[in-house]
């Protein structure tokens, strides 16, 4: 088995992390010419990947430009662009990964078990965020409060919260497939809203140097 030939990803068809086979490669890369000299250059690649267990085809992109210098060389923007889950999750802290990886994977599965998933989820995320209260009910009212979930997003949980309970208490609910990706979605905008948003909008404030006032606290709100 040739490294180059694979790579070490999750399949979102099926959640399976393993080798995913490169079926196919395609660099494209650009150059913006201005008086005969190259002033800015990207590259992109995209991958074709075939996953070993379920045959799902999946899309896979990497950029990265002259303004994405890190000490050692170049960072790499990574992005599954299909299928689409909306957002790639790069900030969000390890755990809370695991257990966001642990809904996908049993919302394939068995869909009580998914619930009690995704209120494990909030509730990781309310304590990574400082939250010391006891139950997620007063956990999220919590986050909503100091402004760390917009309300919005609380209309969300709710719904979250309200389902997941059914499933952990093991009642007899009607839940669809379709009900859970839509749960699914809603969390991965609380991840991607919490964790990624804040690093994105730091990154372009640098890009254009309007540097943050308080540039230590834009990684990570917490409570004080
Ligand atoms: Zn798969």
């Amino acid at each position: 088995m040739k490294e180059k030939d694979y790579l070490l990803e999750t399949c979102k068809h099926c959640g399976n992390k393993g080798l995913l086979k490169i079926v196919a490669n395609y660099k494209q890369p650009y150059d913006e010419i201005e008086d005969y000299s190259v002033v800015f250059s990207s590259d992109t690649t995209w991958l074709l990947l075939e996953c070993p267990v379920c045959n799902g085809i999946s899309l896979y992109k990497t950029y990265t430009d002259d303004t994405m210098v890190i000490p050692n060389g170049y960072e790499l923007d990574v992005s599954m662009e299909y299928p689409g889950s909306k957002y790639d999750f790069q900030n969000v802290p390890k755990s809370i990964l695991e257990s966001y990886q642990a809904v996908i994977k049993t919302s394939k599965v068995d869909l009580s078990i998914c619930l009690i998933a995704v209120r494990r989820v909030l509730e990781k995320i309310c304590k990574e965020r400082g939250s010391k209260e006891k139950t997620l009910d007063a956990m999220l009212k919590e986050m909503v409060n100091i402004h760390i979930l917009p309300e919005t997003l609380d209309q969300c949980s709710f719904l979250i919260r309200k389902l997941g309970n059914s499933g952990a208490h093991g009642d007899d609910i009607d839940i669809l497939q379709s009900d859970i990706l839509e749960l699914i979605d809603f969390i991965e905008t609380i991840l991607y809203y919490i964790y990624e948003l804040p690093v994105k909008i730091a990154r372009m404030n640098n890009k254009y140097s309007l540097k943050l006032e308080n540039k230590t606290d834009t990684d990570k709100k917490t409570l004080e």
